[in-house]
């Protein structure tokens, strides 16, 4: 039991950690992301638990991307991260991933180091 409160305070404060990073952004994100930025939200987001991060996603994905949403970049086939077509993928997995991230192959391998 008292594990599972721990685990909820850390999942909390970080997702307390992408609010506060994610104003940070917007404030920032005049001229594009700077290349130390995306790399914070990189690493935190590789942390963190995708679900409970839904609607962050979203605001990351409208800000440091191709200012498409989700919806947006899913309704055209679209990479809603760099705004390229998102129509092949390297197997079931990564379309899986699709459908959760809307990110194409591309920046799925770029993000998990592939
Ligand atoms: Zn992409």
């Amino acid at each position: 039991m008292s594990t599972d409160i721990t685990q909820l305070i850390l999942e909390l404060h970080e997702i307390e950690i992408m609010e506060t990073l994610i104003k940070e952004v917007e404030a920032d994100l005049k001229d594009g992301v700077p290349k130390k930025l995306q790399n914070e939200l990189d690493a935190l987001l590789k942390k963190a638990n995708p679900s409970s991060l839904e609607p962050m996603l979203e605001d990351i994905a409208v800000h440091t991307g191709a200012s498409l949403t989700r919806e947006e970049a899913f309704a055209t086939k679209r990479c809603c991260k760099c705004g390229k077509p998102a129509t092949n993928f390297r197997d079931e997995c990564s379309r899986r991933e699709y459908n959760q991230t809307i990110w194409c192959q591309e920046c799925q391998d770029k993000f998990f180091g592939v």
